[in-house]
């Protein structure tokens, strides 16, 4: 997939980066990615893959925007409030650049519709809000074979870990939270400067994997504690055990 003249200029401060260049630019082009959820992860990843040229997007979250989210999900404005956030994400991409191609879908994603919602994309980016949503992602990614980047936030603690096969996402938090539907946020609150932080670390970690920079994260989990502003990383065990990967 080759770069127009519009587009080597439009990159040219990553294209001179000795670890993406052409070839990494290139790769970005190629790449599809969804990403679940279009909240406070979302605004930060969603910008940040746009803005770095990853070809095709697609924007998963069945919610409108309201006025309690705008403290952490800056792609949106006091005016969208009642608007469908999947519709304004594809519209803030367009805006900031044409050549990526954004697809809104407007449904929440569970066990039965994942699959075909997730399919054909190299990448799935999961910032929903919910451990029931998570776990259908999780299930419906190991199912198709690709690599999960799973990013969440709450109070002033955040975690992102990329999973591949196994372990995978389910071996981490186990069965328990298969109906567990709540909206932490809404529970437990947010700081919007840590989803911010916290998505921006993983919009960071998916361009790494999508080009090849740097070293392995498949099943390793990093760990923001936003008081202490410190990270730490541990490696995630695959569970023999578990009812998605565990006969993989
Ligand atoms: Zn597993």
């Amino acid at each position: 997939m080759n770069l127009t003249d519009a587009e080597l200029d439009r990159y040219a401060r990553h294209i001179v980066l000795p670890q993406v260049g052409g070839v990494g630019q290139r790769k970005l082009k190629a790449a599809r990615v969804a990403v679940v959820g279009a909240g406070g992860i979302g605004s930060a990843v969603i910008p940040a893959l746009a803005g770095a040229g990853v070809g095709q997007l697609t924007i998963i979250d069945s919610d409108l925007v309201e006025l309690v989210n705008l403290h952490r999900q800056p792609l949106f404005r006091e005016r969208d409030a009642g608007y469908s956030k999947a519709d304004l994400a594809l519209q803030f991409v367009h805006r900031l650049n044409r050549f990526v191609k954004a697809t809104p879908v407007q449904q929440r994603v569970d066990a039965m519709n994942a699959a075909g919602l997730l399919v054909e994309h190299d990448l799935v980016i999961d910032g929903s809000d919910n451990f029931a949503t998570r776990l259908a992602v999780s299930d419906a990614c190991v199912a198709l074979g690709i690599p999960l980047l799973s990013a969440a936030a709450v109070q002033f603690q955040g975690q992102v870990g990329l999973f591949c096969s196994t372990p995978c996402y389910r071996c981490f938090v186990g069965n328990a939270f298969d109906a567990e539907d709540c909206d932490n946020c809404a529970e437990l609150g947010v700081l919007g400067a840590l989803t911010a932080t916290v998505g921006s670390f993983a919009a960071l970690l998916a361009i790494n994997f999508l080009v090849g920079i740097g070293s392995e994260q498949v099943g390793n989990l990093h760990l923001f504690d936003g008081e202490k502003l410190s990270w730490r990383q541990i490696r995630i065990p695959a569970d023999p055990g578990c009812r998605a990967c565990g006969s993989a």
